[in-house]
């Protein structure tokens, strides 16, 4: 299951935090401003999607490479056509002469996505930061991320510049009956989630599964349990969440099209909506949508919530205009 947040206020910075429920683990679509986000929140960052790299949607990168320095990180990032030079320009705006010495592995994986391939280059912090070439050019078909517990897609959108939309989805959500745990005795804790990769990764049925928890003593008391009786009695699966992330996109036909079809049947879909329709010619002018819009959109994409967000700064204090208006426009028949 996923929690998904905005990273700032709808006036601010866009972007959305992704968190996994029971996982160290989360994800960031856009980089906008994110100090107020507190280390432990940032250091749960895997993967980060980028829509386009204008100032509001990547003057996060920064800080999040600060907060990386010195620790044992993975970060996967992913961006437009000229990503790869945008992250090496960052990078090259400091001096890392002292970082070799340094004895953990932060890494930086950047897939520069294009219409039809990617480039992927890997950034070790203990090579101060070299480009290496982390794979051959590869085909893009419209997958960036297939995991066995997630997969996350894009497509273009015109911003009058290339601009990715995203959609994360949960392959199936495995939800406990904790109601079954607390009579059959068993802990709430870290070994669920254990559980659900072992079930994920499709693991036959006799496979031991450890039953741990901390008790007063710190003591970790383990009891073993075979994993076909624990999916009997306390497993209940059901179709996975869908999360969809659309944000700077002129509306046209061919955009309208695409953003329906990325974010088709979605849980949640977070869709900007800069302007109100009364102001639908500067909209167009700045490759954006209107609230009118974005509510439109999100219902023929069948979606069953809606957060708009990216709002223009023209509208502060009139908030509620921006909201009536997209919802009016999702909820009609
Ligand atoms: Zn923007």
């Amino acid at each position: 299951m996923f929690r998904a947040q905005l990273i700032n206020d709808p006036f601010d910075d866009p972007g959305i935090y992704v968190e996994f429920q029971h996982k160290k683990e989360a994800i960031l679509f856009d980089l906008g401003y994110l100090h107020h986000f507190s280390t432990r929140k940032l250091l749960k960052i895997g993967h980060i999607f980028v829509s386009h790299t204008h100032m509001d949607h990547f003057i996060g990168f920064d800080h999040l490479l600060r907060v990386c320095l010195g620790r044992d990180q993975h970060i996967f990032l992913f961006g437009p056509p000229g990503f790869i030079k945008n992250v090496e320009s960052k990078i090259g705006a400091y001096t890392w002469n002292l970082v070799e010495n340094y004895s953990n592995n932060f890494v930086i994986e950047v897939t520069e996505v294009h219409e039809n391939r990617k480039r992927i280059n890997r950034y070790r912090c203990q090579r101060a930061f070299e480009p290496e070439v982390a794979a051959e050019a590869e085909d893009f078909n419209g997958t960036l991320v297939d995991r066995n517990d997630f997969t996350v897609k894009g497509v273009f959108l015109d911003h009058k510049i290339p601009s990715l939309a995203y959609s994360i989805e949960e392959k199936k959500h495995i939800n406990i009956k904790k109601n079954v745990l607390d009579e059959m005795g068993l802990p709430v804790g870290a070994w669920l989630g254990e559980l659900k990769d072992k079930i994920l990764r499709g693991e036959s049925d006799d496979t031991p599964v450890n039953v741990w928890w901390k008790n007063q003593n710190k003591q970790i008391p383990v009891k073993t349990l075979p994993l076909g009786k624990l999916k009997e009695k306390i497993i209940r699966i059901t179709p996975g969440n869908k999360i969809s992330y659309i944000t700077d996109a002129v509306y046209n036909e061919d955009n309208a099209r695409k953003i329906i079809g990325l974010a088709k049947a979605s849980d949640m879909i977070f869709i900007e909506a800069p302007f109100l329709e009364k102001d639908a010619e500067t909209a167009l002018r700045k490759y954006h949508l209107t609230a009118k819009q974005a509510g439109d959109l999100a219902r023929r994409a069948g979606a069953k919530n809606m957060t708009i967000f990216h709002f223009s700064p023209k509208y502060r204090g009139q908030k509620d205009l921006l909201l009536e208006e997209a919802m009016k426009a999702f909820n009609q028949d």
